[in-house]
């Protein structure tokens, strides 16, 4: 199957062949000959978050650029040109500091706290205007969602082939977590919200008696009246739960809605990803309405490989919610690395999200984003010589990729050394399994890496034909080894000779 003539390979290059036709790999659209629905992204999809030089494109083997750059009508012709797919991409954060600062209408349309004072965006702290700080914008106030539909039609104005959503949350994320949600709209919707969701009991527990006049805000001020004390308090305030699903439910929907007039405003069907950071529930919501997950998935880049449960959890989980997912770190994390050039860490990254069957968006040679307390927003340039053979290696084996499904092996996990983590893939067309093999040995002192000597990997030798008396290991940074697989009564055991950072171990 790894062949470059295997059908999974040619049906990727004929899919290459005709993405600016668009039409042809839409979800649920059928492919000529295909007999299942081209997925949004394959396996072994190369994604850029935003737009790069045609040099770069190249260098990496991109296929999809996800997170907006595409908005005009030459961008995105530019991108059909090279086989690549791409988006036009807007935000529902803010109507930012200088539109707050001269709009009136903008200005009244920002979320809200318990006290009616709009509730600035913390990592924003470095964008105000003339004293205006970032406020949250309401995306349950018309004026804000109007905003946000002139973003769409501008982002979409090229005829890109998906739109993506930046900071899809708006108000939920204000309500959530910065102690908004206030305003009159967002009573009102939650008025109604609370119509068809609460219970009789818990209205009643609440002290509701009429839902028509119900005011959230004076239930809430009996526990807190400005927002510092409800942020210490909110767990306790009735009807809490509801109040936050309410504020991501409406989100969801303002974002499906979004999607919708995207689609409308290209004349076909778009695809619609946000910026969902899974495992997140709070941005679990959305998930439904999107055809993929384009994200920042917190790597924890401060403690080396150790702490990497959060960013595996986020792969299983957009599998498990079946839509594909093509992360980015977070800006701590692209701080992390630019401050201590950690390129290790970042292959490492990038092998993990492959491994687990979802996909690390090449980092960007010029602008990969950056955030922490002391710089703010600042950008990182990461170098194309250190990640482009990595992705380039996944190009070039992407029928060890596409098609392949995680399998469960909870009753026989393969057993390997201690820091090194394995995987099991299985493509169910061919019976195929390839186990992706990763070293976690790094030594954040020197920033590398260590390369461990014959690592044995078994397996439980059900998993397996017993015509299988080899296995091919592939790696990005050494020429293809052939083994033998040495057969034992209940296991098959395979050597790897040296695993440096990744191993793909085909069994043939
Ligand atoms: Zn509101």
């Amino acid at each position: 199957m790894c062949d470059v003539n295997s059908p999974s390979v040619k049906w990727a290059k004929a899919t290459v062949l005709c993405a600016s036709l668009a039409i042809c790999s839409m979800p649920g659209i059928l492919w000529a000959g295909a007999t299942e629905p081209e997925p949004v992204l394959r396996h072994s999809e190369v994604v850029f978050m935003y737009a790069a030089s045609e040099e770069a494109y190249r260098a990496y083997g991109a296929t999809f650029v996800a997170w907006g750059g595409a908005e005009k009508a030459e961008q995105v012709k530019r991108h059909h040109d090279l086989g690549i797919r791409c988006t036009g991409s807007m935000w529902c954060l803010t109507a930012g500091a200088e539109n707050i600062h001269k709009d009136p209408k903008l200005r009244a349309a920002c979320a809200v706290d318990i006290e009616g004072k709009p509730v600035e965006v913390p990592w924003l702290f470095d964008h105000t205007y003339e004293g205006t700080r970032s406020y949250f914008g309401c995306t349950n106030n018309p004026e804000f969602q109007r905003l946000c539909r002139e973003r769409v039609r501008e982002a979409m104005a090229g005829g890109a082939d998906g739109l993506h959503v930046d900071d899809h949350l708006g108000t939920a994320g204000a309500a959530w977590w910065q102690g908004g949600g206030f305003c009159d709209y967002c009573m009102k919707g939650f008025r109604a919200y609370l119509k068809t969701h609460a219970t009789k009991e818990q209205l009643q527990q609440a002290g509701v008696e009429r839902i028509d006049d119900f005011d959230y805000r004076t239930l809430v001020r009996k526990y807190a009246t400005t927002r510092e004390a409800y942020k210490k308090v909110q767990r306790q305030v009735p009807l809490m739960d509801l109040f936050l699903q309410f504020h991501a439910e409406a989100a969801a929907e303002h974002t499906r809605q979004l999607g919708q007039l995207a689609a409308e405003v290209v004349g076909h069907p778009v695809w619609l990803s946000a910026n969902a950071c899974l495992p997140n529930k709070t941005h679990t919501y959305v998930v439904k309405y999107l055809t993929h997950v384009i994200c920042e998935v917190g790597q924890n880049a401060w403690a080396g490989t150790k702490d990497i449960d959060h960013a595996i959890e986020a792969y299983e989980l957009a599998t498990t919610l079946g839509k594909p997912l093509a992360a980015t770190a977070s800006g701590q994390d692209w701080a992390f690395v630019k401050q201590n050039n950690c390129e290790d860490l970042v292959r490492f990254w990038i092998a993990l999200a492959y491994a687990h069957g979802q996909r690390f968006m090449a980092p960007h040679p010029q602008r990969q984003w950056c955030f922490n307390d002391k710089l703010g927003t600042h950008w990182y340039a990461a170098p194309v010589e250190a990640y482009a053979p990595l992705y380039r290696f996944i190009r070039a084996n992407a029928g060890c990729l596409d098609g392949f499904e995680a399998i469960d092996v909870k009753d026989h996990k393969p057993t390997a050394p201690a820091n090194v983590l394995v995987t099991v893939r299985k493509n169910s067309a061919s019976n195929q399994i390839v186990l992706h093999v990763l070293n976690r040995d790094y030594d954040a002192g020197t920033k590398s890496i260590k390369p461990l000597p014959n690592v044995d990997v078994s397996l439980d030798k059900s998993l397996i034909s017993a015509a299988q008396p080899q296995a091919k290991l592939l790696s990005y940074d050494r020429p293809p080894q052939q083994v033998d697989l040495i057969q034992n009564a209940g296991t098959v055991r395979v050597r790897i000779p040296e695993l440096k950072l990744w191993t793909l171990v085909v069994l043939e």
